[in-house]
């Protein structure tokens, strides 16, 4: 989580700069307001087990990020503790079962599916390559995203402009490809 919150914040005025071409241009501002209040909520409760750190840190995003991000990320976050419970988090089979579980909450919740052009275009392939391993996860993460460009978007606010969602990349497929890069370097 201390990785997350200090690429996001390094990478907040990209992600921003990329929302402003198909949404409201506040995508980097609600994930640097959110793991700001993460690393604030983790360091006065200084939850037990790796699970209790991510749930933790998923009803923090929930309760502090007002856009489309934040129940999303705090959906991922929550379920991938609840699954990941005091598991270690360098155990490669059970840091993967519990991202699927995360990434499915994402799915649920959102309604969204493989090439709509949102966070799940990083976060899916993530999940199948993390079975090759922590680096594999990363480079699937970060080339979903960069896949995203001539996506049409089907959900979310840059679904409002139709065509000319086409040719940008999603910022939430950026800032997952990001979170999955943080992830793999704590971890491994
Ligand atoms: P908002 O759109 O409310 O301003 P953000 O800018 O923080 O919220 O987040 C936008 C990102 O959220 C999008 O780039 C997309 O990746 C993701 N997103 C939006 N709606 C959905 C959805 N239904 N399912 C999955 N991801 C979504
Ligand atoms: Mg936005
Ligand atoms: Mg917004």
């Amino acid at each position: 989580m201390d990785a997350c919150a200090r690429d996001v914040d390094r990478e907040a005025k990209t992600l921003t700069e990329l929302d402003a071409a198909i949404g409201d241009a506040d995508h980097g501002d609600n994930m640097r307001r959110g793991f700001q209040a993460v690393t604030v909520a983790l360091a006065e409760e200084s939850p037990a087990t790796p699970g209790a750190v991510l749930t933790l840190a998923g009803r923090t995003l929930i309760s502090s990020v007002g856009g489309a991000a934040g129940p999303l990320y705090g959906t991922l976050l929550r379920r991938a503790g609840k699954e990941l419970g005091d598991a270690p988090s360098t155990d490669l089979p059970g840091l993967r079962a519990a991202l699927a579980a995360g990434v499915d909450g994402v799915a649920r919740l959102g309604g969204a599916a493989a090439g709509d052009k949102t966070m799940l275009d990083a976060l899916l392939p993530a999940v199948d390559a993390l079975e090759g391993g922590l680096q594999a996860a990363a480079t699937a993460a970060r080339q979903g995203a960069v896949d995203t460009l001539p996506l049409l978007a089907r959900k979310g606010r840059a679904s409002y402009l139709g065509e000319r969602s086409v040719g940008h990349q999603d910022p939430g497929a950026a800032s997952s490809a990001l979170l999955v890069a943080a992830l793999v370097e704590a971890v491994g």
